[in-house]
């Protein structure tokens, strides 16, 4: 295996193409025939952006291996695997001896070990001699698997592409952030197909070389606290360095050493206010030295004492930052310099395409770049927010996520693309230190908010995709003194396996994989190849093209998301041709593909 740079590097511009084909005999060629009902197709598609690997809609004259369906009258299929999902009966239940039980509207499931919340409706079955339960609702049965010669069916009482639809738009309740439900559904599914004893092809959502992708942000609210004289911010300032550091001390979640400096760092305000003394909340010189080579990416504000339209929220005045770009002087071109970029954080730009255009711009006219990314200032947004953010010209948000908890509001550490948006994607956002740290939030001491970061750590290094953290300007300085945490979860994150990369790097990454795409080709010999397909850019950090072989037929797990599969993994980089042929246990690249082997 090929290593990969370990911090990002804007890709080159040089356009190129390239193509694999991935060789198998005819019956190892897995194809996923999908069957859904009309409007499911949006999400349909995503989710085999989601869970790359060859799919098309069910053509009736083709056998696959691999069926999956959701519509209620479902025809007679060639395939050794029929998944077929959904709460309502379905017209071969009878036959396949499927008795529905109970219907819930919601449901925590289980497969295995792992949680399962499902928000649409549940079917629970009664457990039939022929049948072996594969996915829990209590000590009830939400998903079946009927054996028989010629096909094996997986009956789940959930519809699939209903969930992947509530996720991607609703998305999951602060209660269930600590889930990445849609990653659990693809793992399931995997599994099904893997333990059926059917070969797969698939490109995971994570460069060659590494186990997952870190993006560090940094939202820029205040830029110091000397532009803030006798307003909110100053006065509350002045009660928490002072009374409430005295609370923090009680509670053990401030040191003496800390609570001298917060009394230290408020009587020093007035020199501050003069530039005699330090700026305690300064952001820039401190994020740079701790992040040294190290990518981040800084939302800042475009226009100061903005609060913005339609903000529906306490002390909505307050929203109005007290700096803007055009007071950080050289600040955005060191960031910039150091590999760092500069993305708008937006104000009106989640309800309106002509604010979001001026606030592109205003950033843009700053950095010099023509893509430009975006994550609002309070997290805001509304249904059509990713239209509007698209119509503006931006490249991406990264604005979902949680103000109140850390976790997967998408259910997913994936880039996606949301509803509305034709080419904007977007950025999850999985960590923000206020949501850890904010008594008013999941006020968590240092050991508990280290648990949860690791927990969220290893879903990443076992799904793939992103982690995006967000630590916010002001949050390594007093009165907060969050700093040592983030030096001890970066120092944490750069020995694992993970590529760094800035948000407009990891998008990038991200899209370049959804321009990979599979085709079908019948040859006249006979056998039916994959062709995987790439024109643009080359994909830097490359890809992995990763071959599952499959156990034997009928050696089901069925119970552990994460257990490692067989499989044989190329690098890929999208500017070489390659001819994969796979043959008992090995992959073998064309003469012009370069190699690796796993
Ligand atoms: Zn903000």
């Amino acid at each position: 295996m090929s290593r990969t740079e370990s911090t990002g590097r804007a890709p080159s511009d040089g356009l190129v193409g390239g193509e694999a084909f991935y060789t198998a005999p005819p019956s190892e060629c897995t194809m996923i025939g999908v069957i859904s009902r009309d409007d499911q197709s949006a999400a349909v598609e995503e989710l085999f952006q989601l869970f790359k690997t060859p799919w098309e809609m069910y053509k009736p004259e083709r056998s696959y291996d691999v069926v999956v369906a959701t519509v209620n009258k479902i025809p007679d299929v060639d395939a050794r695997l029929l998944v077929i999902y959904g709460a309502e009966a379905k017209t071969n239940d009878a036959t396949n001896g499927v008795v529905g039980r109970s219907r819930y509207q919601g449901a925590s499931l289980s497969y295995g070990q792992t949680q399962l919340p499902i928000y649409g409706e549940v079917l629970t079955f009664e457990e039939g001699s022929a049948a072996v339960p594969c996915v829990a609702a209590g000590t009830e049965v939400a998903g079946l698997r009927v054996c028989r010669t010629e096909t094996t069916l997986i009956r789940v009482g959930y519809d699939l592409f209903e969930e992947v639809d509530y996720l991607l738009t609703v998305g999951q309740p602060p209660k269930n952030a600590a889930f990445p439900t849609l990653d659990v559904h693809i793992t399931m599914l995997r599994e099904w197909i893997l333990d059926c004893g059917i070969a797969l092809l698939e490109i995971p959502p994570v460069p060659a070389g590494h186990r997952f992708i870190v993006c560090l942000t940094h939202d820029i609210d205040f830029a110091g606290i000397r532009r803030h004289r006798l307003d909110h911010t100053m006065w509350g300032f002045l009660y928490r360095s002072t009374v409430g550091a005295v609370s923090n001390l009680l509670r053990g979640r401030l040191s003496v050493r800390e609570l001298l400096r917060s009394w230290s760092a408020a009587a020093s305000l007035p020199l501050v206010y003069l530039g005699w003394a330090k700026d305690f909340w300064e952001p820039f010189g401190w994020y740079l030295r701790i992040e040294k080579n190290i990518p981040a990416t800084y939302f800042v504000i475009p226009f100061k004492r903005r609060p913005g339209d339609k903000v529906v929220a306490p002390h909505a005045s307050r929203r109005g930052a007290a700096y803007d770009v055009s007071d950080l002087a050289h600040w955005p071109t060191a960031l910039l310099e150091e590999g760092c970029e500069v993305g708008v954080h937006g104000i009106d730009a989640w309800h309106s395409a002509e604010k979001g255009r001026e606030e592109l711009e205003k950033i843009a006219a700053v950095t010099g770049e023509s893509r430009i990314g975006i994550r609002m200032h309070w997290l805001l947004r509304e249904e059509n927010t990713f239209r509007v953010l698209e119509e503006a010209g931006y490249a991406y948000d990264s604005t979902v996520g949680y103000n109140d908890t850390v976790g997967y509001r998408s259910g997913t550490t994936q880039v996606f693309r949301p509803a509305g948006a034709r080419t904007l994607l977007e950025l999850p956002l999985h960590i923000q230190d206020g949501a850890l740290f904010f008594p008013q939030q999941l006020d968590l001491s240092e050991s508990d908010a280290w648990l949860r970061c690791g927990r969220l750590i290893d879903h990443s290094r076992t799904f793939g995709g992103v982690l995006t953290v967000l630590w916010h300007d002001r949050s390594h300085g007093p009165e907060r003194f969050w700093g040592a945490f983030y030096v001890r979860l970066l120092r944490a994150l750069t020995t694992l396996d993970g590529w760094f990369g800035t948000a407009d790097q990891v998008v990038g990454w991200f899209r370049k994989r959804r321009g990979v795409s599979f085709e079908r080709i019948e040859g006249t010999d006979g056998v039916v190849r994959t062709r995987v397909r790439y024109q643009g850019e080359q994909i830097l950090p490359p890809l992995t093209i990763r071959v599952h072989r499959p156990s034997a037929a009928g050696n089901w797990r069925g119970t552990a998301v994460g257990t490692s599969s067989n499989f044989v993994d190329i690098t890929w980089n999208g500017e070489t041709t390659a001819d994969l042929d796979y043959e008992c246990d090995s992959v073998a690249l064309g003469a012009a593909g370069g190699s690796s082997l796993r």
